[in-house]
């Protein structure tokens, strides 16, 4: 348990329990009047984005609102959903001498088969190769314009990150030396995906809402998630982040269920509009296509990714260091024997039922990939999904104010 997470919660908790215990009623209420017009006993709501998973997790949500009502993860952690093959691709070229740039959770992904011996870009670094941890690409920038040595930033993501690396592009800002990789993913190909596997192999209780990306809806806008709540008629709800906008957001699904509705709803007003940043959108089109890509224990989803358009090759490390793409002839299982990661970012299985979860798989000694970055679904359960957590929550909310 992290020191100082239960006096954060409770100031958050104490401004706001007023408030979340009106939801949390209204929701029980709802729920209640969709169990007697339906007859449906469970339902499951997926929370798509990492940082929904974090705050529903952390802050409790599920111990406060009717056990039947199921909120299940999605493939909203890029880092979780990178290829195996890439991350030995980029061991391969550190161990050529390149200065590989990561973000932090990169560093620690371990890949399937590893390159001689080596899983991961932090066992790399023990054998001495030139791997640094940044923050963000413009750290990465300064530093190689300093040594001017051959280097790679790797550009993980969703389209969240992908203006950022647009702009630099655009603008030339890359030294000669640094090159980008991008293994940027797009998000709503993985919700469509996840949607049908649960369609084609029914899941019990079936997936009967979405809480879809605030973060990314900044950038593509709300409508992205209108053919889901048409093709697949269910309610979807672009939520922001506080415990409270993720209540008001099942709220609105339920009451969309119970009304017999589907539709895309914006909660997250303050930050999100319909047809979001539409400068972002353009630079984006103009310096990346999009293609078929690999999502890691998936496999490949068209239209999911985004590479360097072939004007900005100069600045590509595909092109640079002649890295070739996956294809899906050679993708194969690329998770560790046992792990279920694939069927977590799905929202098919609970983290709690991997074998290996809290037992050889855990944040210190990850095994597989959603129990590395602070958005992986394992990673997530395992620091905050505590029994102990989830009641003093309960018991905060349902205190009198
Ligand atoms: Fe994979 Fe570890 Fe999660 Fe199991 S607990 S699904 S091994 S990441």
């Amino acid at each position: 348990m992290q020191p100082g997470i239960y006096s954060e919660l409770e100031k958050i908790l104490r401004y706001d329990r007023r408030v979340v215990s009106i939801v949390v009623e209204k929701i029980e209420e709802y729920w209640k009047k969709y169990r007697s017009k339906t007859g449906i006993e469970k339902l499951k709501i997926m929370d798509f984005c990492g940082t929904h998973e974090y705050s529903i997790t952390r802050y409790g949500i599920r111990s406060i609102i009717p056990e039947n009502i199921e909120l299940v993860a999605g493939p909203g952690c890029p880092v979780c959903v990178t290829p195996s093959y890439y991350i030995e691709e980029i061991i391969k070229l550190a161990l050529e001498g390149i200065v590989i740039y990561t973000y932090g959770d990169m560093y620690k992904i371990r890949s399937y088969k590893g390159v001689n011996g080596i899983f991961s870009l932090s066992e790399a670094r023990s054998q001495g190769v030139d791997i640094r941890v940044v923050p963000d690409i413009l750290v990465a920038i300064r530093d190689a314009s300093k040594h001017g040595k051959p280097s790679v930033f790797i550009g993980v993501g969703f389209e969240t990150i992908a203006p950022g690396y647009a702009q630099i592009i655009l603008k030339k800002h890359l030294p000669r030396n640094l090159k980008l990789m991008s293994l940027v993913k797009l998000t709503p190909p993985a919700m469509f995906y996840a949607l049908d596997v649960s369609r084609e192999k029914p899941i019990e209780p079936p997936i009967m809402g979405i809480i879809a990306p605030g973060h990314v809806s900044t950038i593509t806008g709300a409508k992205t998630w209108i053919p889901v709540s048409e093709n697949y008629g269910i309610p979807v709800v672009v939520s922001g982040f506080e415990p409270l906008d993720i209540l008001v957001s099942i709220l609105e699904i339920l009451k969309q269920l119970v009304n017999g509705i589907a539709k895309t709803i914006i909660e997250y007003t303050r930050a999100v509009s319909w047809h979001g940043d539409i400068i972002a959108q353009r630079n984006i089109s103009r310096v990346f296509e999009i293609v078929d890509d690999t999502w890691r224990g998936i496999g490949f989803l068209p239209k999911s990714g985004l590479r360097l358009r072939r004007e900005y090759r100069e600045q590509d490390a595909f092109y640079e260091y002649s890295l070739k793409e996956l294809t899906p002839r050679e993708w194969s299982k690329d998770l560790p024997p046992a792990c279920r990661c694939a069927e977590v970012v799905l929202g098919k299985v609970y983290p709690t039922q991997c074998p290996l979860f809290l037992k050889s798989c855990t944040p210190r000694r990850p095994v597989g990939p959603c129990m590395v970055s602070e958005e992986g679904t394992c990673a997530i359960w395992a620091k905050y999904g505590s029994r102990e957590l989830l009641d003093k929550i309960t018991n905060i909310v349902h205190k009198k104010p």
